[in-house]
């Protein structure tokens, strides 16, 4: 297993980050162990009715990193490229998010290797109902909680949650986070990860220095994490000049219109296509001159071949893994940009899924603000804790964050020894 998994570029990338940060740590070796492999890894196939009539067998995962600190939290990915390697790094990542932040949880991922932008509506709910049922025995509130990530949304944890509750003979909403609102979904949700990743973007302005109005921001991928933090970052004042999706990119020093390029995107399905803006070459879209780059869609997007090239003052990753180790290094060698590292800059989405699990258990519901203020209180204090870590140890931003996660979990680890 532990070759199989190695073999996984991404898990490969997740393991490479996890082994520097352990050595600077000075982590014991059985606690290195410990912390480093999955606990579980399911993989099960999931056969489905498609609109044709045909039966179509797909294949899905989870990964429950560890259960040490409490239940796992985690998305559900549905994306073509998904396999249980990338899972498996998606699960170590949101690990080490988790007990950054403060969570009481531990990390999980799940997925299915599928393209729901080529599935209706009903082969979607299908397959959400099937992979749920499949997953019944390792999930619930206290044990596996998942929430959208790429290629899912509200609906799909709408469809989770009524397999689980029916199951269970009555409602169950802290099996998943994410819900739509009326069903005991939280405010603020939606936006969270992307308010979260803007929220810190301009914190970051401050420390460099610079003026929100007079800043300009580059954003790759407009789905939720996307649109949501190029909103909140126009809204601070932010012009965004370049913006990008699976179909295409768009580039108007001027700023584009956020609005009509949404209602654009709903109307049509494609980004390219938009009139007011002109259309760029995806990679050379990430290299154009911007105060900040906020990578916000697939991982290795930021590489040994594009690092060097990066025109922006501030890289604020809102996806999970886009920056390659070897990338890493040239950066670190580059004092002209600051870096908001994946696990505390997307951490918004998480923070306000524990929110939302906290409101299920006490049946209460917060209202948007309320929401907000606590996820920027929590967003600030560990991006305080992230930079003053860097700075007493001397050590680049993501070697603290991964170290302030990795180090709580070793902790609880020793703390609750082994097992016989
Ligand atoms: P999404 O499915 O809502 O949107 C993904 C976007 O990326 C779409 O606009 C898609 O067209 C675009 N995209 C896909 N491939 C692309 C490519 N090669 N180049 C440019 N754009 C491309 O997914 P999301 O929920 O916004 O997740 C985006 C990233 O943020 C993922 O890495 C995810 O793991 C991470 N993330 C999401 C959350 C969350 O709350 N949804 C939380 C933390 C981290």
């Amino acid at each position: 297993m532990r070759e199989e998994l190695l073999n996984n570029p991404v898990f490969h990338m997740a393991a490479e980050q996890f082994d520097r940060t352990a050595d600077f740590l000075g982590l014991s070796n059985d606690v290195r162990e410990r912390c480093k492999w999955p606990k579980r890894l399911l993989t099960v196939s999931i056969p489905i009715k498609l609109d044709s009539g045909e039966t179509h067998v797909l294949f899905g995962y989870r990964v429950q990193h560890q259960l040490s600190r409490g239940p796992v939290k985690g998305g559900l990915r549905f994306h073509p490229n998904t396999d249980l390697g990338e899972v498996a790094a998606l699960a170590m990542w949101m690990n080490w998010k988790c007990a950054l932040m403060g969570l009481p949880f531990g990390g999980g991922k799940g997925g299915v290797a599928c393209d729901p932008r080529t599935m209706s509506v009903k082969e979607l709910e299908n397959l959400t109902r099937r992979y749920t049922s499949e997953m019944l025995p390792f999930i619930g509130p206290e044990t596996d909680v998942m929430a959208p990530d790429m290629g899912t949304n509200a609906q799909v944890m709408a469809w989770m949650l009524d397999v689980y509750s029916a199951h269970a003979g009555h409602l169950v909403p802290g099996v998943v986070t994410g819900k739509p609102v009326n069903l005991q979904g939280s405010e603020g949700r939606e936006a969270a990860t992307g308010h979260g990743v803007a929220f810190l973007a301009t914190r970051a302005l401050s420390k460099c220095q610079l003026d929100p109005d007079k800043a300009t921001a580059i954003v790759q991928g407009f789905g939720n994490v996307g649109y949501y933090a190029a909103l909140t970052l126009s809204r601070f004042g932010i012009k965004i000049i370049g913006i990008s999706d699976v179909t295409g990119a768009l580039y108007h020093p001027e700023g584009i219109d956020l609005a009509a390029l949404k209602r654009h995107l709903d109307s049509t399905g494609d980004i390219k296509s938009y009139p007011d803006a002109d259309t760029i070459d995806p990679d050379a879209m990430l290299v154009q001159e911007c105060d900040i780059l906020v990578p916000a869609a697939v991982d290795r997007v930021i590489t040994e071949h594009n690092a060097a090239d990066l025109k922006c003052k501030i890289l604020a990753e809102a996806a999970n893994g886009p920056t390659t180790p070897e990338a890493d290094a040239i950066i670190e060698k580059r004092d002209d940009i600051f870096l908001i590292p994946d696990i505390l800059c997307n951490a918004g989405g998480v923070t306000v899924s524990y929110f939302e699990w906290v409101q299920n258990i006490q049946r209460f519901q917060w209202s948007e603000q309320e929401v907000l203020s606590k996820l920027d209180t929590m967003m600030a204090k560990a991006f305080d804790r992230v930079l003053a870590f860097a700075r007493y140890k001397k050590i680049p931003h993501r070697l603290a964050a991964l170290s302030l996660g990795i180090q709580e979990v070793a902790e609880v680890k020793q703390q609750r020894g082994l097992f016989p």
